[in-house]
């Protein structure tokens, strides 16, 4: 089984997709996490993405494709995973179907009004450590500044600066958002309302994946 979320930048893709690993064991690949790892760590992909990351667009896609088959390779992948922030265009979407095509699909857009989105991303905090999300509005840690997990330092993301959001919002407008399209063709999109907390916008993907995997014979994973 692969989970494809799709949604706004700050549309909580990652913290629903976390919580869709809690219950069901899939690991969850966020391509922005593994670009901004390879960044850190300075590995040649990492070198590549560094001038093109930060500034609202997308990275070549055969930098994102090259981290992405790296981590499908871990034997953790092989029941299935869960994908936040990829595909993000036409050509990344052909590029999974060719590089791991005999899977199950499920794809869920998650739809967020425009002024929760601004709230969202201007309220949000990530641990540089462990990747755990925050929010100063929504999501607080328990110590101000302090991840709850691993006690690093939060950090307000580069590009969730405030003149960053026009330049990702028209990326996701031109580049992702067609693949609604692409997926709703193939008849495996859900639309889901993710404008309230993250656990009113797990309940009818939780609902839609336990139907999938009852009609597969697939199971959970035990953590
Ligand atoms: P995210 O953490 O998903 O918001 O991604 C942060 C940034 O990483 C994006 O604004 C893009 O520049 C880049 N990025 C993440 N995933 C992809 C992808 N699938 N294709 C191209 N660029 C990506």
């Amino acid at each position: 089984m692969r989970i494809i979320l799709l949604g706004a930048p700050a549309s909580g893709k990652g913290s629903v997709g976390e919580r869709i690993r809690e219950e069901y064991g899939f690991p969850k690949i966020s391509t922005g996490d593994l670009l901004r790892e390879a960044v850190r760590k300075k590995t040649s992909l990492g070198l590549k993405a560094e001038t093109q990351l930060g500034k609202g667009g997308l990275v070549d896609d055969d930098i994102v494709l090259g981290l992405l088959r790296e981590r499908l390779g871990n034997p953790d992948c092989h029941a299935g995973y869960i994908l936040d922030g990829f595909p993000r265009n036409l050509s990344q979407a052909q590029s999974l179907a060719a590089l791991d095509g005999q899977r199950r699909e499920l794809v869920f857009e998650i739809q967020v009004r425009e002024d929760v989105l601004v709230k969202r991303i201007s309220g949000r905090r990530i641990c540089p450590s462990c990747e755990a999300i925050f929010n100063i509005h929504t999501k607080r840690p328990r110590r101000e500044g302090i991840c709850d997990v691993c006690g690093a330092k939060l950090l307000q993301r580069n590009d969730d600066r405030a003149e960053l959001i026009p330049a990702r919002k028209e990326t996701y407008r031109t580049k992702t958002e067609p693949l609604t399209s692409y997926y709703g063709e193939k008849g495996i999109l859900c639309k889901v309302d993710g404008n309230g907390t993250v656990e009113e916008t797990l309940r009818p993907i939780k609902t839609v994946i336990d139907e999938e995997l009852g009609k597969t014979g697939g199971k959970r994973i035990q953590l």
